[in-house]
């Protein structure tokens, strides 16, 4: 799991932990029962997670999208925070790791709020839109395979509402969109070249205001402003 934040300073990190991190004992629990995984680096931080709890207070969200369910981590803090009559709608291909999100689903008594979708999320996605999702979500967290995350976002800005909030993670993908050797590089990634663009576009996009913060690989939060 990315349990870090991204700064170089580690006392920092700690003591910012130290004085806001709370972290409810079923997501703890969720955590350390994943943390052996070798994929345990693609969940959320606990900061991540209580500051997408935070941002659902914030603007009263009901309906919550998520692109990259793995172990469940996001979508349980999420669940937890909504209102009774929220929804989750869940994005996964992986039935292994979404396996374990259901069971802790049920154990936190929430998975009446959640419809799990194991398939590609861009199919979930156009299905959305054909049944009239538009407009709809409250947030939005997309946090999937990367090279896809252009695409993801130009559904997902569609499913959003005005005022809603789209959060994404790993902007920085671990640092290498700032490695000038890979600028150079023939051998680049698609990924980070396509990360990199999908960055620079975001300040030509008039739909959002973004605020990227320097939360667990880089996180940016993007306000609807308008269709
Ligand atoms: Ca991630």
């Amino acid at each position: 799991m990315s349990r870090q934040d991204w700064t170089n300073d580690q006392n920092v990190a700690q003591y910012l932990q130290g004085i806001g991190l709370a972290e409810p004992e079923i997501l703890k629990e969720l955590r350390q029962q994943t943390a052996d995984h070798r994929l345990a680096k693609m969940a959320i931080s606990p900061s991540q997670a209580q500051f997408l709890m935070w941002l659902v207070k914030l603007i009263n969200a009901k309906h919550y999208l998520e692109l990259g369910v793995f172990t469940g981590y996001s979508s349980t803090a999420v669940g937890l925070t909504l209102p009774e009559d929220g929804t989750v709608t869940a994005c996964d291909i992986n039935k292994s790791f979404t396996d374990i999100a259901q069971q802790f689903w049920h154990k936190a008594g929430i998975d009446h709020k959640i419809t799990l979708h194991l398939q590609p999320a861009l199919f979930t996605l156009d299905e959305l839109l054909e049944d009239g999702k538009i407009n709809y979500y409250d947030l939005i967290l997309i946090d999937a395979d990367k090279p896809t995350t252009p695409q993801y976002y130009e559904r997902c800005i569609k499913l959003l509402k005005i005022g809603g909030l789209i959060v994404i993670d790993n902007i920085l993908l671990g640092g290498r969109i700032l490695d000038n050797e890979l600028k150079c590089s023939e051998d680049v990634p698609a990924s980070i070249n396509i990360m990199r663009q999908f960055n620079q576009n975001l300040h030509q996009d008039h739909r959002i205001s973004p605020i990227a913060l320097p939360m667990g690989d880089g996180t940016i939060i993007l306000r609807k402003e308008c269709d």
